[in-house]
């Protein structure tokens, strides 16, 4: 497995494999990695000739400093689970080599950076479209690899890759989850050991919540059901939402739930998860 910390020999390989015409998968990560990220690194050798995975704790897209400072890293774990998992390359940047100088650009991503995640985390999509347009120009993926946990996030890349035209593919991967349901996260290792158990309610939540709209209830009598489960096990529930799953509108109670995603974010102690489901799919 080839390391590469700087840019320019990265672009040198890279160009070598280009050459021997072998495709190429990206899977961007921030590290602390686990095995939602092991299946992108899957999917990704399946389908290409090489795999590079790049792990970067993005500065620009923390809104909050604290969460950046706490932000798990685990860099040596990281590169042992990649060699198991017989990743080609991995790109570990400093946050010199990604940003010399303050970055001057500012991405406006329309309604779809406005709105739920966009609401509370101002500015961070901003700096995912910048790292991610960055990363794409360096490696010049054939291919390149997100998680559905993330789901704003790929559709935001999404618009991203067909405005400015980057000739790649995108490929959005389900969930990998706990036995309990908890979304697999890099942020989960901050979590105590009573705060792990209680997560899980933010899997529950989605799951009643689907439940009660497929069996017709509204969706404003589920959303204060998640309310006070999530109250009675001191999670704070930032937003839950039922969006369009395709370009992210907002739906209300008369929603058709047959082509919809719910989105839910929460606070279990310090620790902000996020997570969401398809309202009409096969629940693995
Ligand atoms: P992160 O390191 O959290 O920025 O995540 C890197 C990529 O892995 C993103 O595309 C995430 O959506 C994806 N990812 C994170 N957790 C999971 C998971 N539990 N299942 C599938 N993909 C995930």
């Amino acid at each position: 497995m080839h390391i590469f910390r700087e840019i320019e020999p990265l672009k040198a390989h890279l160009h070598q494999q280009h050459l021997s015409n072998f495709s190429i998968g990206l899977v961007p990560t921030m590290g602390a990695l686990h095995q939602g990220h092991l299946g992108l690194v899957r999917a990704s050798k399946a389908g290409n000739n090489v795999t590079i995975c790049s792990i970067f704790v993005n500065p620009t897209q923390f809104n909050n400093p604290a969460d950046l400072d706490k932000y798990p890293q685990t860099i040596e774990r990281d590169i042992d689970l990649l060699r198991g998992a017989l990743c080609d390359v991995v790109f570990c940047p400093s946050i010199q080599a990604m940003y010399p100088e303050a970055s001057q650009i500012k991405f406006d991503l329309g309604h779809l950076d406005k709105i739920i995640e966009g609401e509370f985390r101002p500015g961070h999509f901003s700096g995912v479209a910048l790292v991610v347009s960055k990363l794409f120009n360096i490696v010049k993926p054939d291919k390149a690899y997100f998680g559905q946990k993330d789901y704003q996030q790929f559709k935001i890349i999404s618009t991203l890759v067909h405005e400015l035209k980057f000739n790649l593919t995108l490929v959005c991967i389900p969930i990998v989850r706990e036995t309990d349901g908890l979304a697999m996260s890099s942020r989960n290792m901050r979590l105590n050991e009573h705060e792990r158990i209680r997560a899980a309610v933010i899997y529950q939540c989605l799951m009643r919540t689907r439940e009660g709209l497929l069996r017709g209830q509204s969706f404003s009598v589920m959303k204060n059901e998640a309310f006070a489960l999530c109250k009675k096990h001191d999670i704070k529930l930032e937003y839950l939402v039922l969006a369009d799953r395709e370009d992210l509108t907002l739906l209300g109670n008369d929603a058709n739930v047959g082509h919809c995603i719910l989105l839910i974010a929460a606070y279990v102690g310090e620790v902000r998860l996020i997570d969401n489901i398809f309202i009409t799919e096969n629940v693995y």
